[in-house]
């Protein structure tokens, strides 16, 4: 038995049996001699055939899990690998090249994708991946290798990888993928996204992990080695003994009938004892979340991160993918309002069509809104599909990383060149309330210069903490900073409420602090009616808020505020969640 620790992505707790899915070299190509062309002709019709079958397959599983978005990718995927165009171009290859199935097929491929590639439409040119992957599940086939072409899972398994490719995920049979395990990535990566759409749980980051399971594996025999994990606390053991194997079939079980209870309660108001009602709201990384939160009694999306849509990918998305993206949330969550968060992105992270200078600080360089200064076309196409996407329901844009009036000048600027382009090309839109996060001490500090000109605020706990404390969220090294607690940040916030009310204008709260059941408390105390959280917090919120007194709220808070340390403000609210 071998214990790991890793960071806790999803939550739930299984114990499985474990399969460790490989990135996977591309096949070698080669020749053949003259006499061999017939043969290698029918072989790779035959590859091309298993291959297109296997895709049609996936694209069905998927779609009857309920993700038709999903499944339209891999039905696109299998229609490649049965055209003539590439069927023609790879037996060229191989009738006058000499080149066998494997060569001809990826150098086919790769011809295709690049004509793909330069044409100036967004949309086809991200086609050309997914051509590519085609191409390597056809040469898969011919080597013999047609198996590994998406990991079948022929038995219950947690995945165990070095990180997951989303086309690898997506392919996983949802009714044998009891967990992921991952050494690498973080909470935002799509497998552990993809766990919590599902609903199963996720530990990424797990560093050793693959070797230790491949020594448990050794030392077994070669069979399956059974791995436990814990998508709340991440912690990973390998082999667990039988003490171990019933502790986590215990939490599991915890754990099965807290979700049970979850959906059983969905419908309760968010009410304290004494009367004042809470909106519980959904934050979401991609669509397929959405069902999930519905289901556990989100009333709308208080932040749709739209990040998954623009990273990994040659070009941005185009508008017509996003408005697709978009409407399938608003269309999911009618008639609540779905608010969509522009574009974060930035310095920290490469993106191919955007060459950025790199920057010595870049979570105080040219991030999120800061980009729409010299790529406003990034943000006006994004624009654009948002107020098409209203036409389907009520919808919010909000901006990310605001800091003053003139950042909510250039909002509303691009807002409004977004909405003249769409009436030039005689495209529908719909009403759409604009409004910015609060997360950089400046945007509250300086409300009411700019609060009467927008809609609402949402206040982003994460960064406003790191911006306010002068402290990196993701250092661990500096944990006693990062509660959200901390009496400086309940000063912001009360600013925020005040500045709020003096302006008439709406305001919720969606970084982290609004799903810590604790935490979310002293929200309420402090005047805030809308809270936005992953959908596993939904639950916990809306029992610790039916579980509290608005007025005991308030009088921790007023006591909180001149408070020295997070940790005294938590003691406090710790009680009164306790009731
Ligand atoms: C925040 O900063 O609180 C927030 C919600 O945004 P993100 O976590 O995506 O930076
Ligand atoms: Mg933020």
């Amino acid at each position: 038995m071998q214990t790991l620790f890793g960071t806790a992505a999803s939550s739930g707790v299984s114990r499985a049996r474990s399969t460790i899915v490989r990135e996977e070299a591309p096949p070698a190509g080669g020749t053949i001699t003259p006499e061999a062309v017939e043969t290698e002709l029918e072989r790779v019709a035959a590859a091309r055939a298993a291959a297109a079958a296997q895709l049609e397959a996936i694209a069905v599983g998927i779609a009857r899990a309920g993700h038709p978005d999903e499944a339209a990718i891999f039905a696109a995927q299998a229609a490649m690998a049965r055209d003539p165009m590439l069927s023609e171009l790879t037996g060229q290859r191989i009738r006058e090249r000499l080149e066998d199935g494997i060569a001809a097929t990826l150098a086919a491929v790769e011809e295709i994708a690049a004509q793909l590639r330069a044409i100036p439409d967004e949309l086809l040119a991200a086609r050309a991946a997914d051509l590519t992957d085609v191409g390597l599940r056809i040469a898969r086939h011919l080597a013999g290798r047609g198996d590994e072409a998406g990991p079948g899972l022929e038995a219950p398994a947690i995945v165990v990888a070095r990180d997951i490719p989303p086309s690898v995920a997506a392919t996983l049979p949802r009714e044998r993928l009891l967990g992921f395990a991952l050494e690498t990535g973080s909470p935002t990566a799509h497998a552990a996204i993809l766990a919590r759409a599902y609903g199963i749980p996720a530990v990424v980051g797990v560093s050793g992990l693959i070797g230790g399971l491949e020594q448990a594996a050794a030392a077994a025999g070669g069979r399956p080695v059974e791995l436990a994990i814990d998508g709340d606390s991440g912690e990973v053991v390998v082999d667990p003994d039988e003490p171990t194997a019933r502790r986590f079939d215990e939490l599991a079980a915890k754990s099965a009938r807290a979700a049970d209870r979850a959906i059983a309660e969905a419908n309760l108001p968010a009410l304290t004892s004494d009367g004042a009602e809470v909106t519980l709201l959904a934050n979401i990384g991609t669509p397929d979340e959405s069902a999930r939160c519905i289901a556990l009694g989100a009333r709308g999306v208080g932040l749709f991160r739209t990040e998954f849509l623009f990273l990994e990918r040659a070009t941005p998305p185009a508008e017509e993918e996003q408005l697709a993206a978009y409407r399938s949330v608003v269309e999911a969550f009618a008639p609540h309002p779905v608010t969509i968060r522009l574009l974060d992105i930035g310095g920290d992270k490469p993106i191919p069509y955007l060459p950025l200078e790199p920057e010595a600080n870049p979570f105080l360089g040219v991030r999120a809104l800061r980009l729409a200064a010299t790529r406003p076309d990034l943000f006006v196409t994004q624009l654009r599909a948002a107020y098409r996407a209203a036409t389907a329901g009520s919808v919010k844009v909000m901006a990310p990383m605001v800091a003053d009036a003139t950042d909510v000048e250039l909002l509303l600027s691009i807002a409004s060149q977004a909405r003249a382009g769409l009436d030039r090309d005689g495209l529908a839109r719909g009403e759409v309330e604009l409004g910015v996060m609060l997360e950089i001490p400046s945007a509250i500090l300086v409300a009411d210069t700019y609060f009467a000109r927008i809609a609402f605020g949402s206040l982003g706990t994460n960064d406003l903490l790191q911006y306010t404390v002068a402290v990196d969220r993701g250092n661990r090294a500096l944990a006693r900073y990062q509660d959200s607690l901390h009496p400086a940040l309940l000063r912001l916030v009360r600013d925020a409420v005040a500045a709020a009310e003096r302006a008439g204008i709406e305001l919720s709260v969606c970084g982290e602090m609004a799903g810590d059941p604790v935490a979310a408390l002293a929200l309420v105390g402090l005047g805030i009616r809308k809270l936005s959280m992953a959908a596993g917090s939904l639950p916990l919120v809306r029992r610790a808020v039916r579980g509290a007194r608005l007025t005991d709220l308030c009088a921790a808070v007023e006591a909180s505020l001149d408070e020295a340390t997070a940790s005294a403000v938590r003691a406090r609210f710790q009680a009164l969640a306790g009731n």
